[in-house]
């Protein structure tokens, strides 16, 4: 095990430490909000083969509290979408963020519903709520996400008091919960 800081974050690497990763890992921690941050304890990075039966799987998990991401997340081959920003460690962030802030559970019945309608890749580990609202933060975060889902996102109870969301890939800003 290999060990480098990122952020004030633990990482740790099962195999040797990827300079693309931990540059990666860095550029996509700076768009997440402070105070989402202060929830993640440490950043796992492992082989495929130690999150999931298929020696392909490319994503990650965060069952034990902190996002464990495969080492193929950071291939560019296999996720060339995790570049600049890490879709697959923003959606780890998202289900820690929901499980801390109970934050799919605190919506209106009209967010929920918002939500309810992402569609969830059958490939995904997780299914349920859960999934819902980490596909949906890390859409958000990254700046791709529908007016809709910014918004339902947005008023949950993990964005109160989060002013600002730092985004390199559009001029918005939050404004506050609702
Ligand atoms: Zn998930």
């Amino acid at each position: 095990m290999n060990e480098t800081t990122i952020f004030g974050k633990r990482v740790r690497f099962q195999n040797a430490i990827s300079e693309t990763a931990v540059a990666n890992i860095r550029d996509t921690l700076w768009v997440v909000p402070t105070q989402h941050l202060t929830i993640i304890r440490q950043i796992d990075v492992v082989p495929p083969l130690m999150l999931a039966s298929n020696p392909n799987y490319a994503g990650g998990g965060s069952g034990c509290g902190y996002p464990r991401l495969s080492e193929l997340c950071f291939d560019r081959g296999f996720r060339p979408n995790n570049f600049p920003i890490n879709l697959t460690l923003l959606h780890e962030i998202g289900h820690i963020v929901d499980h801390h802030y109970g934050a799919f559970a605190s919506l209106s019945t009209e967010n929920k519903a918002t939500l309810r309608s992402i569609s969830i890749p059958a490939s995904a580990l997780t299914q349920g709520e859960g999934e819902y609202y980490a596909i949906a933060y890390q859409q958000v975060i990254s700046g791709g996400a529908s007016a809709a889902v910014r918004a339902a996102v947005l008023a949950s109870s993990a964005f109160e008091g989060v002013d600002t969301v730092q985004d390199r890939f559009s001029e918005q800003s939050v404004g506050g919960g609702a």
